[in-house]
């Protein structure tokens, strides 16, 4: 059956297909688009275990995209998960020590960016074919660190689009940035913006919203898109994972079928754990999905107070891309939380907006618990997490995993349930070299250059580079472009005219 796609600020519910959805981005209200039902699952959960990556791909995501031919969505499949990734499972599923970690960063930017944005550039370019636009692409996003050069890579040479990230210029780790001013592609710009990711993320949605230029390039014949995680073409592709790692558990004999799982989710804009709400509500039996935050733990305060409260300090972490104060998704969890009301989305996010912050009511926030648990881990936790991970396994995980690890581990030992867990591992340990080899080593490798690090920690931990490391080592990055938020429209058309 035919799934439509709404905002969730429009209380008309007006109607559009998942191709012109995916092409919109943002709708022209402020609000996400979302589907006007959940599909439920038409595969028996047994399947599961013998499909490859890309069959429960296709098994998914045809039930979301439901104006995209069979072969359209075969074919966009194909060419994202093939051989740019290192593992040929693609999400491998691994065990450690009491969980499993999900391993999503075996694509081209070692993060889990990937999985999406791997897909995305093939889902727009066929959604602008279907619907016959003879526009070129233009893709704005503000990035915390990973998406920028997850998009760049997806994006680059893809013809008729082109690509600008705007990156905080203090809130992406060297490594980061080096790997996104090494990003070769001749449709591929990048800038730093003065101040941190919420102001970048605020100018690109403001820009979103601005009809005058959008009609200014539309004169120049581009249409503007978004590959930021509001994106559907983004969330849906993340909803593949939970399943296929279901799946590896059937097969490898860890579960019975039909038992609950939980999920320890390290989140940030909070796309990837909403991916799982709608896994959930799809027909996986999840019992708990896990809220993970860092010291920015606006979100472990909402599900715990039922207060969402931006107004407070913002801390750049040892996980940056979990350092933000406003989850844009999140709206989309409102949205269901208010019984798919859109003028009450449309309130909360308008408080949001004016006083920073909002209330849910008692009997909201018991609706969440039934879903979500939430926690966080402060830097030394984190650390700490990385370290014992390491001496108990000898397994090396990044910063964001190890949040999502350690509060996984705080939740087993409260005994809310004893289903097996699964802990969502978003980026390989190379991408955070200083802090993981500071952890592993209990020492300050803060003074040492990020590339030493980078060397130390491959003789420890004695995994070989992934080819985006090679990259970077081997390329020369391009001159750094900074800019003051007020100066992203000039430079935008300054690139396309
Ligand atoms: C983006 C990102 C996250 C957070 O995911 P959201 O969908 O923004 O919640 C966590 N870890 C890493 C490594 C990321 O890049």
């Amino acid at each position: 059956m035919a799934i439509f796609y709404h905002s969730t600020r429009d209380v008309n519910k007006k109607k559009i297909t998942a191709s012109q959805a995916i092409l919109q981005g943002l709708s022209p209200d402020g609000g996400l688009y979302v589907p006007d039902r959940i599909p439920a699952i038409d595969f028996p959960l047994t399947a599961l275990a013998n499909m490859s990556y890309q069959e429960v791909a296709f098994k998914v995501l045809r039930l979301f995209l439901t104006d995209f031919s069979e072969n359209e969505l075969q074919e966009c499949i194909n060419a994202a998960y093939g051989k740019n990734f290192d593992d040929p499972a693609i999400a491998p599923l691994v065990f450690h020590e009491g969980a499993f970690y999900l391993e999503l960063f075996h694509g081209p930017t070692i993060a889990f960016k990937d999985i999406a944005l791997q897909l995305l550039p093939h889902l727009m370019t066929t959604a602008a074919q279907k619907n016959h636009s003879h526009k070129k692409i233009l893709i704005l996003t503000a990035t915390s660190g990973d998406t920028g050069k997850a998009a760049m890579a997806g994006f680059a040479n893809v013809p008729n689009t082109k690509i600008i990230v705007f990156y905080p210029q203090a809130g992406v780790s060297p490594i980061q940035e080096r790997q996104m001013l090494t990003q070769k592609g001749t449709n591929t710009y990048v800038f730093g913006i003065n101040g941190n990711f919420d102001r970048a993320q605020t100018n690109v949605k403001n820009i979103f919203n601005d009809q005058a230029f959008k009609q200014q390039l539309a004169n120049l014949n581009y249409q503007l898109s978004s590959a930021n995680s509001i994106n559907i073409g983004r969330l849906f592709p993340q909803v593949v994972y939970y399943f296929y790692a279901y799946g590896q558990l059937l097969a490898k004999r860890q579960l019975t079928n039909g038992q609950p799982v939980n999920f320890s989710v390290p989140t940030g804009n909070f796309g990837d754990i909403l991916a799982g709400y709608y896994a959930k509500k799809m027909g996986l039996p999840i019992k708990h999905l896990i809220c993970a935050s860092n010291k920015n733990k606006v979100l472990t305060d909402f599900f715990q107070t039922g207060i969402y409260d931006k107004n407070r300090p913002f801390y750049v972490t040892s996980s940056p891309s979990m350092d933000i104060l406003v989850s844009s998704n999140l709206e989309r969890l409102l949205f269901y939380l208010t019984d798919s009301d859109p003028a009450m989305t449309a309130d909360l996010m308008q408080q949001l907006q004016q006083h920073g912050a909002y209330r849910i009511s008692p009997a909201m926030q018991a609706i969440l618990a039934k879903d979500f648990s939430a926690d966080y881990a402060d830097e030394s936790a984190t650390s700490q997490e990385i370290a014992y991970v390491f001496e108990t396994c000898q397994a090396a995980i990044d910063p964001h995993t190890a949040v999502a690890s350690q509060v996984a581990r705080r939740f087993a030992a409260a005994s809310i349930n004893d289903q097996p867990m699964i802990i969502v591992s978003t980026a390989s340990p190379f991408k955070f070299p200083k802090v993981v080899l500071s952890a592993i080593t209990d020492s300050k490798a803060d003074q040492v250059p990020d590339l030493t690090a980078l060397q130390q920690l491959q003789q420890i931990i004695g995994i070989p580079y992934p080819s985006t490391i090679k990259q970077l080592l081997e390329n020369q990055p391009q001159k750094r472009h900074l800019l003051e938020p007020n100066q992203m429209q000039a430079a935008i058309l300054k690139i396309i005219a």
